[in-house]
């Protein structure tokens, strides 16, 4: 194909950005776009940490400073604040695409996932650099499909509230495919199930910030609906590692990546009595409209082909997440001179 390639810095690695891990392994350029936000961020300490050369691109919609603050002054990172809405000129390896409006409270208003795809798979067209979009599980909607598999079209309302992020990522997967097979584009897709850990949003509606900062706040537990709907939660440094055996590895995807381990809200809330207050009251609240009953990765197809799977169970990954909830509470609340 006639797509340019980056210049000619013997330092880097070139094009496929598949480059032997250990001693003698070349320093990769990547960019993480999203990569202030809660999982991109956990990347970049990862990546940084690997030796690599990291520009991270954001627009603070979701993500903070403070989450990648510790690696100002380190040369070999750089933080850019724009919005993938716009066209952005960069030279480097690899792309993991995170950047996106991830919070339902957040994901109504924005085109992100199918302008901000488009650019990004523009830009790796251009440069020859590996793109790893990050997809959803909500692809699969409300499946009608259990445990769900690779191969699983997915159960989604086109028009409901839900919509603009479950089909907003299924389109951004279509442009991705579209990339690959029709300029030659090196991608991959991780559909990742609902992950957790140290610097999740505090407030952005997601079950377990909600109960985690409830509990920590003496509030009640909001359980939606009745409570039995279950979830799988993965602790975020399992999902970091997936996403670069992924990048990586020599195959497509998609593939799940979550954690198999499925609870109701109910059982999260009593997990979360157990590790922060046996006291905590639960209060039950009406449900959201296309609420999914039940999802459950089937990570079979990332156990055979990325040799990857996750190795911390909810209830050791909780703790890991509570200080740095704590810590933010604490200064919200001197913020608020309280
Ligand atoms: P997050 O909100 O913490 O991170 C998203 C980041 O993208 C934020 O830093 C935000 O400021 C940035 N961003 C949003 N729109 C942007 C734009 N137009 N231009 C530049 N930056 C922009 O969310 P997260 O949980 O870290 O999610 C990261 C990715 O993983 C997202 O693509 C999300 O859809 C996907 N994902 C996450 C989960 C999960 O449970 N955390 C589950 C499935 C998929
Ligand atoms: N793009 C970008 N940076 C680049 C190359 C492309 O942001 O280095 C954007 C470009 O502005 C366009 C999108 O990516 O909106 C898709 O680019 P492509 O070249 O595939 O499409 P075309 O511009 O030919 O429609
Ligand atoms: N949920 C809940 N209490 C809350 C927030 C969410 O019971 O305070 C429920 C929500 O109705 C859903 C599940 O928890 O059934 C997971 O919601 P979340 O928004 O965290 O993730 P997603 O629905 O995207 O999987």
């Amino acid at each position: 194909s006639s797509y340019r390639r980056p210049g000619s810095d013997p330092f880097f690695s070139r094009g496929s950005g598949r480059v032997p891990a250990g001693i003698g392994r070349r320093r990769s350029r990547i960019v993480v776009t999203g990569g202030a936000g809660f999982v991109g961020s956990h990347l970049v300490d990862k990546l940084i940490a690997r030796g690599d050369d990291v520009i991270v691109i954001d627009n603070f919609f979701t993500g903070r400073k403070e989450n990648v603050m510790h690696h100002f002054g380190n040369p070999r990172f750089e933080l850019v604040r724009h919005d993938v809405v716009e066209p952005i000129l960069l030279e480097v390896d690899q792309i993991y695409h995170l950047a996106c409006p991830a919070s339902p409270v957040h994901y109504k208003y924005n085109p992100t996932n199918v302008m901000g795809t488009l650019n990004m798979l523009g830009l790796a067209k251009r440069i020859g650099a590996k793109f790893l979009l990050t997809s959803t599980s909500e692809v699969y909607g409300d499946p009608l499909e259990h445990p769900q598999k690779e191969t699983y079209w997915g159960h989604v309302n086109p028009i409901g509230v839900r919509s603009c992020y479950d089909e907003g990522k299924r389109t951004a997967e279509t442009l991705t495919m579209d990339y690959h097979r029709g300029a030659g584009v090196e991608v991959r897709i991780a559909r990742i199930f609902n992950t957790y850990g140290p610097r999740m949003c505090l407030d952005d509606g997601r079950v377990v910030s909600n109960f985690v900062a409830q509990a920590i706040r003496k509030q009640p537990l909001t359980v939606y609906g009745d409570g039995k709907q279950t979830r799988s939660f993965q602790y975020v440094s399992d999902l970091v590692n997936g996403l670069m055996a992924l990048m990586e590895g020599e195959h497509v995807g998609p593939f799940n990546l979550g954690n198999p381990g499925e609870f109701t809200m109910l059982e999260l809330a009593q997990v979360v009595k157990e590790t922060i207050d046996s006291s905590a009251r639960i209060e039950f609240r009406p449900n959201t409209a296309d609420d999914p009953h039940k999802r459950k990765p089937d990570i079979s197809k990332a156990k055979d082909l990325l040799n990857w799977e996750p190795r911390v169970s909810l209830r050791e990954g909780l703790p890991l997440m509570v200080t740095d909830f704590q810590n933010r509470i604490l200064n919200e609340d001197e913020g608020k001179g309280n």
